[in-house]
Formats: C-alpha cells, structure tokens, sequence
C-alpha cells in the first residue's frame, strides 16, 4: 500500500509545490538574507498546524510534527539560499533579480520539504516518530547556516537527520548515495607572495614575485600525485593568481608592463575525504610555499580556512534511505554505492554531530536538455524529479520505526 499511497498523495500535491518552487525560484535569496524564502516556509507550516521557529541559525525555520506516543525524532533539512550567479536559461520563471539566482536548486528543496510537510500531516497517523523540518539558510557560504542552526539547538532531541539534492546527472526516478563519505571537507587558502618590485629591466635589483609565484603554482600540481596515496582522493585547485596593476575589466591596457610588482596574491581550494589527507595536503602546501619564498628571498602569508566537513554517511541511517529507495523505484533506479564526489556540502555539519545521511535526487533529462550541472548558469531540473524527492523524504519518515530509550 505504502508505495501507491506515496506516490499518489505526492502527485495530488504535485501542482502547488510546482509553483511555490518557480515562485522562490524567480525571487533569489542569497546567504542568511532569506527572508522572503523562509516566509513562505513558516506560512506553510503554520498552515498545517504545525508549531514553528523562526530566526533559528539567524533566518532558519524548524517545524515540529509532534506524534502522540513516538520516542524517536528524525530531521528532514532543505536548504533556502541562491546563488550570485546570473541566469541564463530561457525558462518562463526565470529569476527577476540581476546576478542572483537558484542554480543549485535549493528552490525545488525548500517546495520539496514544505510538500513533504503535506503529505505527513495528511498521513500523521501512519507516523511512529516525531519529524522536524528543517529550512536552513546560507548551505553556499562557509561557515553557513548549518553551524548557526545547530548553534541555536536544531538538532536537539534529533536522533537521526535526512537531506537530499537533486542532481541532473541523474535521471528523473534514480536515487544515489553511499555508506561513509559522500562529499568532500572543502577548504581555501590565501597566499601572499612578497618579493622586492622594481624596474622590468632591472630584474637582478629586484625579488620577482611573479616567477616565484609561477613556480609555486606549478609545483602544487604535484602535491596529490606525489604526496596522497592513489586509493585515497583530493583535490588541490589554484583559483586566483593575480599580479602586477592591471584592472580585470579592463584587461592589460593601460597596464604597466614595465614593472615587476612587489607582491602576488594567490588562492584557491582544497577538498579531502580523509582528516589525515587533508593534513597531508595543507602542509606540503606550506612547505612548498615556504621553501619557494626562502629560496627566492621572498617572504609569503599563508591562510588556511578549513570549511564545510565530510558529509559522512551513517550506516543505519544509509539502509533507512536505501530501503525506502528501493520500495519507490526498485533496484535498478538506485545507484549504490554512488563513488563519493568532491564537492563540499553544508549538511556535513550536521553528519558530524549525529547519525545521518544524504541521498542525491536524480534530477536530469537529456531529451529535455535538461543536463548541466549545479552552479552551471542554465543550470535546471526536471520538476518531475520534485515527485520523487517529497516521495523519498515521505516514506523515510513513515517507515521510522520508534526506538526504546532508557529509562
Ligand atoms: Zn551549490
Ligand atoms: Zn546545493
């Protein structure tokens, strides 16, 4: 019964989650300014009768659907913020403001979980645990709303928490996810080069940032080949490398090409699965750094800024996700283990703290065109995979069991 069941009350409240989706989607919301996003999903919880907090992890919403009897509770997380990215698809509700926009689709979350809500109001008497839904601001930035919320008790009194993404390398029907780590500890670092500016053609009266510089950035790329073992993963990116006064709008004119500049600033990021490999990685860095400046007679800052953590997938929490998977689409449409990818997820914060687990939502379709990646500027979903994602976290919920807690 539990599949039809699902499936028609996710397709009964198909329509309106279709519209709140395009409606957050053409009003982008960047970081903790979610406003207007968490609005809609507190009006929505109020609606259904459901307690709600707001201003949790600064503009963080948290439903409570109390079950009479329940021991367990499980947390439900959608993510609200936009990106500072300008839109270029051509859809009919495209985004209204300049230079921001869902392209991660933290819209079809935030419309997956309010329809979710729905659905387990409708069907609370088939419930065994208490459900707590989290709307959560700012996943893109780090450090984000995930420690605000958590600093502000929202995983209190939660045994176990569940987050999806959709994710158009996957096709609309097929869940992916892993047991352990799923998505990377992603850091950045920023460095400073100082040598000694001067005349272009005097280079011998000068200490040229701009060589040592190079020759650093070159000598990173062997950081993962040389240091890491190759059955373990990381990425080491240099992003920026800026020197000498040249204005990036303008490119090189006007641009002095006649003087070696005292200092180049370079950065960029670092992703690991591992705590030893990230330790790795981050002192073969400096030591790099540190040997190209004392050979140059150059002096060098160095900041490293650990972010988000492993998003670590609980075992227990994994079987949850995976049976229920396997109920709603079977076998063949779920793609497990999934090998971990090296982007970074704010959600590992709440995998540090207590069991949880992540589950990618299939979400393309190439005979729509519908294939670029997340952060992509025509980034898109199919909405079709919405039915999929409120299906998932529905039957997460229901098939909780209650637990025996000490007394
Ligand atoms: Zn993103
Ligand atoms: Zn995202």
């Amino acid at each position: 019964m539990q599949k039809d069941l699902i499936f028609q009350q996710c397709h009964h409240h198909f329509n309106d989650i279709v519209a709140i989706r395009r409606d957050i989607h053409q009003h982008p919301e960047i970081g903790f300014d979610v406003h207007r996003t968490a609005g809609i999903a507190a009006d929505a919880l109020h609606a259904l009768g459901i307690p709600v907090k707001t201003g949790i992890g600064k503009t963080g919403v948290v439903g409570d659907l109390e079950v009479p009897g329940a021991t367990k509770r499980i947390a439900l997380r959608a993510d609200m913020d936009a990106l500072p990215i300008q839109e270029l698809t051509e859809v009919p509700f495209k985004s209204k403001i300049d230079g921001k926009a869902h392209l991660c689709g933290h819209d079809a979350h935030t419309a997956m979980l309010i329809g979710t809500a729905r659905i387990l109001s409708h069907l609370r008497s088939s419930l065994k645990t208490h459900v707590r839904f989290v709307f959560q601001p700012s996943e893109e930035v780090f450090p984000g709303g995930a420690e605000a919320m958590m600093a502000d008790g929202v995983l209190e009194d939660v045994d176990e928490i569940y987050g999806i993404h959709v994710f158009p390398l996957y096709g609309v029907g097929e869940y992916a996810t892993c047991v352990g780590p799923m998505l990377a500890q992603s850091d950045t670092f920023r460095i400073t080069l100082t040598g000694k500016g001067g005349h272009a053609a005097f280079p011998h009266l000068t200490v040229d940032p701009i060589v040592i510089g190079a020759q650093f950035v070159t000598a990173v790329q062997s950081i993962v080949a040389r240091n890491v073992n190759p059955l373990d993963s990381a990425v080491v990116s240099i992003t920026q490398l800026h020197g000498g006064d040249a204005n990036l709008q303008e490119g090189l004119t006007g641009a002095a090409l006649n003087v070696i500049p005292p200092q180049v600033l370079i950065g960029g990021t670092v992703r690991t699965l591992q705590k030893s490999v990230q330790t790795r990685v981050r002192e073969q860095l400096e030591r790099l750094l540190a040997g190209f400046a004392d050979a140059n007679n150059a002096a060098y800052t160095f900041k490293y800024q650990e972010g988000c953590p492993v998003t670590y997938n609980h075992e227990p929490c994994v079987n949850a996700a995976t049976s229920a998977a396997r109920g709603l689409v079977g076998e063949d449409n779920l793609i497990f283990p999934v090998p971990p990818i090296l982007g970074g997820e704010d959600f590992g914060c709440y995998s540090q703290e207590i069991p949880a687990c992540f589950v990618m939502v299939g979400a393309g379709n190439e005979e729509k065109g519908i294939v670029n990646m997340c952060h992509h500027p025509q980034f898109d979903i199919d909405e079709n995979c919405m039915i999929y994602g409120m299906a998932l976290l529905t039957s997460l919920a229901i098939h909780q069991t209650s637990i025996e807690k000490p007394i």
